[in-house]
């Protein structure tokens, strides 16, 4: 009977295919993609595809990754990768530990689209409710340190600390250029601390600070609080001595020691950094995880990474906003504090939610518990004749084994635990959340074969004194505001989880246009694996016989973007696109030094660039030149030869966006590239914009060197609210010498971060998106997000006109639309624009970047011909208001588009003083009263919110007031 089934010729159609993924991922459907095709005015998507990319940079053939996979067979595949990793038990610690992650917060953040497919919160309207967690976060860390201001996140704790050296330099007294570090820091801090040194002309001095380090000599100093080893040390008296000679005392401080140790501000810290890992957040091979930077308050202004802070609205409630952001590198470029631009708003939200969940007592009592199996473990260890040679510790000892440690090792291992080589016979053990008495006694039985005496000795359980020095016993309260004791029960937890995810905007509700972000489908499936055990426990410096299925993973990965791109090898140590740039520019910096042309220290980047590309080259020590665009917005080419040809003894590299920013495949980009490589210059080519390319053009065919891939982007990671991201960089093969290597391993050259493959635990997602979309896939994805914006482009330039094309006509998968006559002929300005979006129910567009006074959309493939009408609809409907105002009918002080966005609140109010109607300000054209977003606040006043900077929650005393 099955057989002669299976034998039917038609069953074969009724198998699930790879296309079928493909079909889902995509928005339009065929029949809507003819019909948009025979809006713009082409007959076929290869045809559009001919109008829009030069021929000189097409890409003839398929790229050798065949055909997509089903969804189970790719999650069939992932499990088996997954079962490959070897989860033990971690007590390596240095810097990643065991955690409980909440299941309310696992399944209603982390494994909810509301938080994970929302953007950076630059239109912060739609944003209360990230903002507010990021807030908590903030807060969460202020506290805990006893510092004064703090960001909304970091990548990572080694660039943290890097960060924190930058700021020193930037606000220190002292006129030494070197920075001295404890030798007692985690070795990853220290390689990332080298790295980042040497470009930017500091010296790091690595020693011991009690003895070798002479305050005079230094502009500032990192002590890691408790150390790598475990071991405690007061810095008060090394932090005085900095601050008499004008340097910068930085701590880089474990936030649940911080539960029973004194703050950082305390001990006269100026800077605190550290890692929020172990506040929820699984070790993940390396991440993602949030960073913290906390500083004084007369540092604020120089600390880099975002800020989010409390400001009002336009009905005087208070609202949240990013803050300061002058100091950032959209705006300030080169000379910004930093380049962050993606940094780890996802984690950070977990990190802070953790806290509410467990409130003060809660994390205390963590604490508590994990010091208290920690004493008891040493305090056996010695019974038993082990040389520990810790004496003041928080979580971790590390003991003398000598000639044994190998087989120590070996024997922990076949056990199911992993401890710390930490070299020179010495093995490092670090106790967590998850360590039980069962971990005690099987570490026990690691260095004591006789199981009796150790059962023996289990009844002095608990016995063991806290070795916490009396001095450094925590005494300040912490958390004391009313939303870290909101939450205890898991109702009251959900329910504030949702109301939050409520006020925000995220994929999961609308379109979001934002140019350059590249805000795609985040596929259900792609999501599955990240938090399976398998690829979520491994800790990054696990050995390495452990972790075959990531070792696999990144092969495949590795050899697909290669195949994607061109390009020979690739590093997936950057965890963001900035920073893959700097580590791009690095290689870059270190192949012309190879070649005893260490001169070369020019970056030339054309002025339409990303402000992370001068960000990233002055971090690489390079000097930027600026190259002008043409009123075409193409490179101006006379500029740009003249430029290479002035700089030709010190050119290191020109980094170009392409296509452009400007949302145009530039005719001239491998003329510009041949001019860069006869003057002895590298080509850094800036892959945020990939989509545009995959399966039709490849970066290093057409000159490039050395490119970044957003993941996060392109390849299906999502934004998270700002981040986790990843940043790999692929290297044509003369680079690949100088790609990062091992951050943990003490002979590496060059670590951008601290753990080798960057936040390995999210990679999985960008596999599973190439493989399930295969070649033909991902080429079709490509046409269509170039339909879906030429589509936008036939649909709204009559009414706002495109500020770019390319030379027949098309733009790329995004295009700008430039609202500046409309600020002319009716004073509207594109905030206006923006906010009044909102109303129609839309995240607005990418504003004033790279052009001021625009708007830059970019619809990705994944939005369908609804959706994108509905958009370009509330985009037309808007322009009739404009009108409206242009002819006098209405002053724009008065219109429903300064007013915007109107809040429930607002369209409520008693009485209505507005010359449009209340159904005009919250049901215009197209809205649906049924499934409408509601703002919960109105426009948010910047300017007052940087004048009267708050950057903390309210504590109770407020908050009754
Ligand atoms: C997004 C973007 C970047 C920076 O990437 P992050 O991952 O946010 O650091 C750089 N260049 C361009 C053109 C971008 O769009």
């Amino acid at each position: 009977m099955f057989s002669q089934v299976e034998n039917l010729p038609a069953f074969a159609g009724l198998k699930a295919d790879g296309a079928a993924f493909a079909a889902r991922h995509i928005g339009p459907t065929p029949d809507e993609q003819a019909a948009m095709l025979h809006t713009v005015g082409a007959s076929s998507l290869d045809e559009l595809t001919d109008q829009t990319l030069p021929a000189a940079i097409r890409v003839g053939r398929p790229l050798g990754l065949g055909d997509g996979w089903t969804e189970t067979e790719v999650l069939d595949r992932l499990r088996e990768l997954a079962g490959q990793n070897q989860v033990l038990t971690s007590l390596i610690g240095q810097g990643y530990y065991g955690t409980v992650l909440p299941a309310v917060i696992q399944r209603n953040i982390l494994e909810n689209p509301a938080w994970y497919t929302a953007y950076t919160p630059y239109q912060p309207e739609i944003s209360q409710g990230r903002l507010e967690a990021l807030l908590n976060f903030q807060t969460m860390i202020i506290e805990l340190t006893g510092l004064d201001i703090a960001n909304a996140s970091l990548l990572d704790e080694a660039t943290a600390a890097a960060e924190a050296m930058a700021l020193a330099k930037r606000v220190a007294k002292s006129a030494s250029n070197t920075f001295f570090v404890d030798a007692d820091c985690h070795p990853q801090t220290i390689a990332v601390l080298k790295t980042r040194a040497e470009p930017m002309g500091f010296a790091i001095q690595v020693g011991n600070p009690a003895t070798d380090m002479n305050a005079a000599d230094v502009f500032g100093a990192l002590f890691q609080y408790p150390g790598s080893s475990g071991q405690i040390i007061d810095p008060r008296a090394l932090v005085d001595a900095l601050h008499a000679a004008g340097g910068i005392a930085v701590m880089a401080a474990d936030p649940l020691a911080l539960t029973l140790l004194a703050a950082p501000g305390e001990l006269g810290a100026d800077i605190a950094i550290g890692s929020t890992q172990r506040f929820g957040i699984p070790m993940g091979f390396g991440g993602p995880h949030a960073a913290y930077m906390a500083v004084r308050d007369a540092y604020k202004r120089s600390m880099p990474g975002r800020l989010v802070g409390v400001s009002v609205d336009s009905e005087g409630r208070p609202a949240y906003r990013l803050a300061l952001q002058t100091r950032e590198q959209h705006i300030r470029r080169e000379k910004a504090t930093s380049n962050i631009c993606t940094a780890q708003v996802l984690l950070a939200v977990i990190a802070g939610m953790y806290a509410v969940y467990h409130g003060p007592e809660g994390l205390k009592a963590i604490g508590r518990r994990v010091h208290g199996l920690a004493t008891t473990l040493a305090a056996g260890l010695r019974e038993l004749g082990v040389t520990v040679q810790t004496t003041a510790f928080f979580d971790t000892i590390t003991v003398d084994a000598g000639d044994a440690a190998p087989a120590l090792l070996a024997r922990a291992c076949d056990m199911g635990m992993n401890l710390r080589n930490a070299g020179a016979g010495r093995i490092g053990i670090s106790l967590d959340e998850t360590s039980t008495i069962k971990t005690v006694l099987d570490v026990w039985n690691v260095f004591c074969t006789d199981r009796d005496r150790v059962g023996h000795m289990a009844l002095k359980l608990g016995q063991a004194a806290s070795t916490v020095p009396e001095a450094l016993v925590r005494q300040s309260a912490f958390m004391q505001q009313a939303v870290f004791g909101s939450c205890r029960s898991e109702t009251d937890m959900l329910r504030y989880l949702r109301r939050l995810s409520d006020k925000d905007l995220a994929l999961d509700r609308s379109m979001i246009p934002l140019g350059s972000c590249t805000m795609k489908l985040n596929a259900t499936v792609e999501m599955l694996p990240i938090t399976w055990s398998g690829f979520c426990d491994l800790h990054p410096f696990a050995p390495a016989d452990q972790a075959q299925g990531y070792q696999t993973l990144f092969k495949d990965l590795e050899s697909w973007l290669c195949a994607i791109s061109g390009y020979d090898a690739v590093s997936f140590q950057p965890n963001s696109g900035a920073q893959g740039e700097y580590a791009g520019l690095l290689a870059i910096r270190a192949y012309h030094q190879a070649r005893g042309q260490g001169e070369r220290n020019v970056c030339l980047i054309p002025a339409s660039a990303h402000g992370t590309n001068p960000a990233s080259a002055q971090m690489a020590g390079m000097k930027v030149v600026v190259v002008k665009c043409d009123a075409g917005g193409n490179i101006d080419l006379e500029d740009m030869q003249a430029k290479v040809t002035a700089h030709a003894a010190d050119l290191s590299a020109v980094m170009i966006t392409y296509p452009s920013t400007h949302g145009v495949f530039e005719e001239n980009m491998r003329a510009i590239c041949d001019m860069v490589h006869a003057a002895g210059g590298q080509v850094y080519v800036d892959g945020a914009n990939m989509n545009a390319q995959v399966g039709l053009a490849r970066p290093a065919d057409y000159g490039g060197d050395v490119s970044h891939f957003n993941l996060h982007k392109t390849f299906c990671i999502p934004h998270g609210g700002g981040g986790p991201g990843m940043g790999p960089i692929g290297v044509r093969a003369h680079l690949a010498p100088f790609l990062p290597g091992n951050p943990a391993d003490p002979a590496v050259g060059m670590a951008v971060s601290a753990a080798q493959f960057g936040s390995a635990s999210i990679l999985p997602i960008s596999w599973a998106y190439i493989r399930l979309m295969g070649d033909a896939g991902l080429k079709r994805a490509t046409q269509v997000a170039i339909l879906n914006a030429n589509y936008i482009v036939s649909r709204l330039s009559e009414a706002y006109p495109v500020l770019y094309r390319g030379a027949k006509g098309r733009v790329a998968h995004e295009c700008i639309l430039d609202l500046r006559p409309i600020k002319d002929s009716a004073g509207v300005t594109v905030d206006d624009m923006a906010k009044r979006l909102v109303d129609y129910g839309f995240h607005a567009p990418t504003v004033s970047f790279p052009v001021a006074g625009t708007f830059m959309i970019e619809p990705t493939e994944s939005e369908g011909k609804a959706e994108l009408d509905r958009f370009c609809n509330a985009m037309l409907a808007i322009r009739e208001e404009v009108r409206a105002v242009e002819k006098g009918d209405v002053a724009v002080e008065q219109s429903v588009l300064r007013h915007a966005p109107h809040t429930g609140a607002a369209v409520t109010a008693e009485p209505w003083e507005h010359p449009y109607s209340r159904q005009q300000a919250c049901f215009p054209p197209g809205v649906n009263p049924a499934t409408k977003y509601w703002p919960n606040v109105a426009r948010i006043d910047n300017v007052y919110g940087d004048r009267n900077l708050v950057c903390s929650c309210p504590d109770i005393a407020e908050w009754m007031e």
